[in-house]
């Protein structure tokens, strides 16, 4: 908990790794701050923020939804216009949106969010550990991330942090949550009150040999430190970026909100998708097709913990040079 904290960048004593992969941690979130009937306001700007949407409806919440094209952002501008026009109890937004590579400005939303009064959640699964994130100092209430992205251990747990005021919602609820599993009231009688003066309580068994394996991927974040681990991610990705262009390859993502972590390249035209991933998967690396309308019309390469390695960057760009036509 302790470590995660530094992590997060929170002083939030609600902070643990949910049993599951990053999508319960996610859930948890949703389950735990929505009642039925509650207004939410969600960024969508791809495949993971319209997760978001299909949580908080099947919690019961009256979602209302801004959408950008693919590539690109919401305008915080719009937040602070929507919110106005009507409050809402929680704004929720995806901070690194995996689908399109794009990075939606937290720090801003989040102030608009609070200002009008509403909780702000944040899936962070693609963000921590690879982009500067900070919990506390941009008011953030509730965020989830996962195990093996940027923070590279297995897979299988997702990271959830809960601050004061998303406590205080959950304290404030008028009808339990539909879950008992990531009920986060039944979970702190296992984790520990703030005090730690209460007797603990069973409710499901740790998965230990996971939170092992996290307990050391997190150890090593924080011997390298967060600020040399996102200047890493961000080192990884301009020789990457630069690797491209000698291979006349660009990125679809518009330079003013890439992410260092996720980069979707443009296929070029006459270039065959599944070919060429085949023949990188055939030379042991593997990178990812497109999401929904930019399937078959872009890559996705993960530049994630130790991938964000200037050798392993080469060995891709040496491969690609090789295979392309
Ligand atoms: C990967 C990802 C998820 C899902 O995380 P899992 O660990 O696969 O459950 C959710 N949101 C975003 C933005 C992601 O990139």
């Amino acid at each position: 908990m302790r470590m995660l904290r530094t992590v997060f960048r929170t002083a939030n004593h609600h902070t643990i790794p949910m049993s599951g992969t990053g999508t319960s941690g996610l859930e948890t979130i949703m389950l735990n701050l929505i009642e039925p009937g509650d207004d939410v306001v969600i960024a969508v700007i791809g495949y993971f923020g319209q997760r978001l949407v299909e949580m908080a409806t099947r919690a019961g919440a009256n979602v209302r939804v801004l959408e950008a094209a693919f590539g690109e952002i919401v305008d915080p501008s719009r937040f602070a216009a929507e919110l106005e026009d009507k409050p809402a109890k929680l704004v929720a937004l995806v901070h690194a949106e995996t689908s399109t590579g794009a990075d939606q400005p937290v720090a801003e939303v989040a102030k608009i969010a609070r200002d009008a009064g509403a909780l702000v959640a944040v899936d962070c699964v693609t963000s921590l550990g690879g982009m500067p994130l900070e919990v506390d100092a941009w008011g953030i209430d509730a965020a989830g991330s996962c195990s093996q992205k940027c923070l590279g251990a297995p897979p299988g747990l997702g990271p959830v942090t809960f601050g004061p005021r998303a406590i205080e919602a959950i304290a404030r609820r008028k009808v339990q949550t539909s879950t008992w599993y990531m009920d986060l009231n039944l979970l702190f009688k296992y984790w520990g009150d703030a005090g730690g003066t209460k007797q603990r309580a069973f409710h499901h068994t740790a998965p230990v040999s996971s939170i092992y394996a996290f307990h050391e991927a997190l150890r090593l974040a924080l011997d390298e430190g967060m600020d040399a681990r996102w200047q890493r991610h961000r080192e990884a990705h301009e020789f990457f970026v630069a690797g491209l262009e000698r291979l006349g390859l660009s990125l679809f993502t518009p330079e003013a909100h890439r992410l260092p972590m996720l980069n979707v390249i443009s296929i070029p035209e006459a270039v065959d998708d599944a070919a060429v991933r085949r023949a990188l998967l055939e030379r042991g690396i593997e990178i990812a097709g497109g999401f929904g309308p930019l399937a078959g019309k872009t890559w996705r390469v993960g530049l994630m913990g130790n991938n964000a390695n200037q050798l392993r960057i080469q060995r891709l760009l040496d491969a690609l040079e090789e295979v392309l036509p």
